[in-house]
C-alpha cells in the first residue's frame, strides 16, 4: 500500500512538482476535510494542480487506474462532499486563483475555479460592479465550490443563486476529457443546458477548472434594519411588506432568540442590541429611496410588528448589525457535538413547520440541547442546528435531526436549500427526491463517470 502510494506521488509529482503533491499526517488531515466535524478524513494524497491541463493529466491517470478521487475547494462545505474517507486522492483547486477578466460591457468576469468568492466580489467592486453571490464563508470558499454546490448565500432573494449566474463553464470531466461549456453570451438558446448538469453535481460529474459569470450593478442605496419581533407570525408579515415595499428587498435574514443569545454568549464584546426575550430578530436589506424605507420602518411599529428596531446609520454600524448573523457559524462551532441543517420551506408554511417541529422534538430536546434556528428566510431556506457540550447527547441529536428531516419531507420542502447532500444527507434524499428521480442521477452519473472515480459516494450511492 505504502509502495503504491509512493510510486502514485512520484506520478503526480512529474506533472506538478514535488511541494505540491502533499502526504504529510497533517496535510492528508487538513486538507482531506471540509468543515464538518462528523467524518473522519483518510485520503492518500493530496495534489495540488496549476493549470487546467494538469488536473487533466491527473484525472486522465485516476481514470486509467480505477483511482477514485475528491475535487477540493476552500473546504467550506457543510455536508461532507470535500472529504476523502477511504484513501482517496485529493484535487485541491486552490492553486488555479487567477481572475482572468472583469468585463463591464458585457457585464462578466471570467475566473479560474480556486479565485474565492471575496476575491471575485473585491475584484469586481474595484471595477464599480458586484458580484452577487454572497455567504458568510467568502474568505475561503472558492468560485469552483460555489458552482459545484450551487450556493445561494445572503442575496439569493433578489439574484438567485449560483445557477442564475453562471454564463459558462470549463469542465474536466471524469476520463480526463476537456469540455468547454458555453460563453459570456447572455443569449444562446440551442439545445440541452448542458453547464446546468454540472452545477450543483457536487463534483460527482466532474471538475470544474474556470467559470464565466455574471456582473451586476452595485446597489445604489441600501439601508440595513434590524428588528425584535415578538411573535414568529410577524416576521412573515414583515416579509410580506418588504416584498410589497417600494424600495427592492436585497437580503431578508432570521435570527431565532436562541441563535442570538448564544452569539451573544460566545462574543463578549457584542453589545445586546434588545433587551426583551422576543421570537427573534431579523435583518433586513432595502434598495431604494430613504423616503420608501422610511415609510416601511413607520408601517412596521405602527402595524405594531416590532419590539424594537435599529436602522444602521453607517457602514460601521451596518456591520456590527451583519455581525450578530454572520458570527453564528462560529459560535455553534464552540460545541462538542454540532450537527447543521439546511432545509427549505415554502414561506407561508415555515410557521407550521417549526411549532409542529418543536411538538415532535420535545421529547429529545433537553436542557444540554440546543436548537438554534436561522437563516435566509424570505428565501424558506432555515438553518435548524442541534448542539450540545454533553458527549452523551449524540444518539438524541440524530432522533431530532431525523424528525426534524422528516417533518420537512411531508411539508414538501426541500432537504437541502443550500449546502448540497454530500455524505450527510444522502439517506435523507428519498424525502426530497422521488425514486424514479434519483434512478435517473444515476444513470447520468454512470454515463459520464462509468468507473465512478469521480468524488464517489456523494449525494448518493451507485
Ligand atoms: C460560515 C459558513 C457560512 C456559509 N454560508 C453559506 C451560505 O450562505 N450559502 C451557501 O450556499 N453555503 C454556505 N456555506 C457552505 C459553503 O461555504 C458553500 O457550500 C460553498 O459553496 C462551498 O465552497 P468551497 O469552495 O468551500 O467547497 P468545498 O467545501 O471545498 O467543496 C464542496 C463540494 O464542491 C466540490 N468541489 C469543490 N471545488 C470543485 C471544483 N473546482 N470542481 C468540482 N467540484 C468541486 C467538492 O467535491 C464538494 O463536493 C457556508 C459555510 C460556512 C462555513
Amino acid at each position: 500500500m505504502t509502495d503504491s502510494i509512493s510510486r502514485l506521488s512520484t506520478y503526480f509529482e512529474s506533472i506538478v512538482g514535488g511541494k505540491n503533491v502533499r502526504r504529510s499526517p497533517e496535510d492528508l488531515q487538513h486538507l482531506g476535510k471540509d468543515w464538518t466535524k462528523e467524518f473522519e478524513p483518510r485520503p492518500s494524497v493530496v495534489v495540488l494542480p496549476a493549470t487546467r491541463q494538469e488536473v487533466q493529466q491527473i484525472v486522465a491517470y485516476c481514470h486509467r487506474q480505477r483511482l477514485p478521487y475528491v475535487p477540493s475547494g476552500g473546504r467550506t462545505g457543510l455536508v461532507g462532499g470535500a472529504v476523502a474517507q477511504q484513501g482517496e486522492v485529493v484535487i485541491s483547486l486552490g492553486r488555479m486563483n487567477k481572475v482572468r477578466e472583469i468585463n463591464c460591457t458585457g457585464m462578466y468576469a471570467v475566473v479560474e475555479a480556486g479565485v474565492t468568492t471575496q476575491q471575485l466580489q473585491e475584484a469586481a467592486a474595484q471595477a464599480g460592479v458586484m458580484f452577487a453571490i454572497n455567504l458568510t464563508a467568502r474568505g475561503s470558499a472558492h468560485i469552483g465550490g460555489n458552482i459545484a454546490t450551487n450556493a445561494g448565500g445572503t442575496q439569493f432573494i433578489r439574484y438567485g443563486g449560483m445557477r442564475e449566474q453562471v454564463l459558462a463553464l470549463e469542465m474536466v470531466l471524469p476520463d480526463g476529457r476537456f469540455l468547454p461549456l458555453g460563453s459570456a453570451l447572455r443569449k444562446n438558446n440551442t439545445g440541452y443546458d448542458l453547464k446546468q448538469l454540472f452545477i450543483g453535481a457536487e463534483g460527482t460529474l466532474g471538475i470544474i477548472t474556470a467559470a464565466t459569470v455574471k456582473l451586476v450593478p452595485r446597489p445604489a442605496k441600501l439601508a440595513t434594519l434590524c428588528f425584535a419581533v415578538g411573535a414568529f407570525d410577524n416576521v412573515l408579515r414583515i416579509l410580506e411588506m418588504s416584498h410589497l415595499s417600494a424600495a427592492t428587498l436585497h437580503t431578508f435574514e432570521f435570527l431565532s432568540h436562541h441563535a442570538y443569545r448564544m452569539v451573544l454568549r460566545i462574543h463578549k464584546n457584542l453589545k445586546p442590541l434588545f433587551e426583551k426575550k422576543t421570537a427573534g430578530m431579523v435583518l433586513i436589506e432595502l434598495d431604494g429611496e430613504r423616503d420608501a424605507v422610511e415609510r416601511f420602518v413607520n408601517k412596521v411599529f405602527s402595524r405594531q410588528l416590532a419590539e424594537d428596531g435599529v436602522v444602521a446609520q453607517s457602514q460601521a454600524e451596518r456591520q456590527m448589525l451583519w455581525s450578530y448573523r454572520e458570527l453564528i457559524s462560529e459560535s455553534l462551532s464552540t460545541y462538542k457535538l454540532l450537527r447543521k441543517g439546511d432545509v427549505s420551506i415554502s414561506p407561508p408554511d415555515i410557521g407550521t413547520f417549526l411549532s409542529t417541529m418543536r411538538q415532535r422534538l420535545s421529547a429529545d430536546a433537553a436542557q444540554d440541547i440546543e436548537t438554534a434556528v436561522f437563516g435566509h428566510i424570505a428565501d424558506g431556506n432555515l438553518h435548524i442546528n442541534f448542539a450540545s457540550n454533553n458527549p452523551d447527547a449524540g444518539e438524541r441529536i440524530d432522533r431530532m435531526d431525523r424528525k426534524m428531516h422528516q417533518l420537512v419531507g411531508e411539508l414538501h420542502g426541500s432537504i437541502s436549500a443550500e449546502h448540497g447532500i454530500g455524505l450527510r444527507k444522502k439517506d435523507y434524499l428519498a424525502l426530497s427526491r422521488s425514486a424514479v428521480e434519483i434512478e435517473l442521477m444515476r444513470t447520468i452519473k454512470l454515463g459520464i463517470d462509468p468507473h465512478t472515480t469521480c468524488n464517489p459516494g456523494k449525494i448518493f450511492d451507485v
